[in-house]
């Protein structure tokens, strides 16, 4: 068997190694290292396939949420709702703004942030809602939409782990996740549903105007070269990766099948386990399985995690601390017990293997194992 990893980059290059070696080989012929052909090509690509009117790569998910937040004129003090249980990304941003970062629980089925507690949390000075979909699946963005369109709040979409999924809304119509808010944000880690080989991530959005002013914020605030407008940053996406991007973006949908096909092998494995809980799935939006994500229910999460190690089957806790309990984040607003959910996930959660290369091999052999550590 081969051995076991929570992602196997490696084994998917192998598959695609052709088209990659070439589009690397491509760009160093070509010289063109900082916003080369690649780069455009990709951004018009990731614009069809996502059906959204502007995508603006960046350097990285987490500029990609500064950028959005920097070019909606967001100003000190301004509030903006996300959820309690997400990577750090998400409210580092918010914070280095020196905007305030108001925190809500989330859905204990899909983990997703709560739309009632978002409508509890809004106050005069909201201006903005963060919705992460987070493994994989869209949180449920026709209420949130609804109530953004209520009280005039943006909604940035932190659609780092979701990208490809599909969201349906109420009258049938459908939407790829990241293109709902006024703004979505991806991230192109290489552990991502579509990642580079090293660090990228793009903005989406259909609004003209915003899309013009964050091609300007992402180059140095410049309007034109030398002439600077705005205080801006610097992120861009390398043509080398933009080139790896082209290449994988067109498997992304096989991609995601095969994450399904996995997820399918675990639940049926599972589902019948009352000390597991299986990952829900949310009917309104197809889940493209970033992680693999289940409860343990009054078991040893730790003795479970370590007797996994022990044959030689990685598993992770996504994420072990919720954002209030970080001690970078501390705030006399929050203290424990505030978000119950997100307590609860963050003791209980794990992860198994989940990428585009698990055979039944191995996903009978991490089963098999799970099961034997339940009923010792
Ligand atoms: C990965 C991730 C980010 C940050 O992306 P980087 O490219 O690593 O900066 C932000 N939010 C979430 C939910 C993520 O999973």
């Amino acid at each position: 068997m081969k051995k076991l990893q929570m992602v196997d980059l490696h084994g998917q290059y192998l598959n695609i190694k052709t088209e990659i070696d070439k589009g690397i080989q491509e760009v160093i012929d070509s010289c063109a290292f900082i916003n080369g052909p690649a780069v455009k090509k990709f951004q018009e690509n990731l614009e069809k396939y996502l059906g959204v009117k502007h995508v603006i790569p960046c350097a990285n998910g987490t500029d990609a949420l500064q950028v959005s937040m920097m070019s909606l004129g967001l100003q000190p003090g301004d509030e903006v709702i996300t959820s309690s249980f997400t990577f750090i990304a998400t409210a580092e941003v918010i914070a280095l703004l020196k905007l305030t970062p108001v925190l809500v629980d989330v859905d204990p089925d899909t983990f997703n942030i709560d739309p009632l507690a978002i409508e509890r949390a809004i106050t005069p000075k909201t201006r903005a809602i963060v919705p992460v979909h987070l493994f994989g699946q869209t949180a449920p963005m026709e209420e949130i939409m609804n109530i953004a369109q209520k009280h005039d709040l943006y909604v940035i979409e932190d659609n780092c782990q979701a990208i490809g999924s599909d969201y349906y809304f109420n009258d049938g119509s459908k939407k790829k996740a990241g293109t709902i808010g006024h703004i979505g944000c991806t991230s192109f880690f290489p552990s991502k549903n579509l990642g580079c080989y090293g660090d990228g991530g793009a903005i989406f959005t259909n609004d003209d105007d915003l899309a013009r002013q964050m091609r300007v914020v992402v180059n140095h605030g410049m309007t034109v070269r030398y002439y600077h407008d705005y205080i801006g940053v610097n992120s861009r996406l390398d043509s080398i990766q933009a080139a790896i991007l082209n290449a994988k973006l067109s498997n992304l949908d096989e991609y995601a099948a095969k994450r399904r096909i996995a997820a399918d092998f675990y639940d049926k494995a599972f589902v019948n386990q009352p000390k597991l809980k299986i990952p829900s799935r949310y009917p309104k939006s197809n889940h493209v399985f970033h992680q693999y994500t289940m409860i343990a229910k009054s078991i040893d999460r730790k003795a479970l995690i370590e007797y996994l190690a022990s044959c030689e089957i990685p598993a992770m806790i996504y994420y072990p601390v919720p954002l209030h309990m970080q001690k970078a984040y501390l705030d006399p607003r929050y203290k424990a017990g505030d978000f119950p959910v997100t307590e609860y996930l963050c003791a209980n959660v794990f992860s198994l293997p989940m990428h585009t290369e698990l055979d039944e091999v191995q996903l009978t052999y991490i089963t098999q194992n799970v099961l034997e550590f339940l009923n010792r």
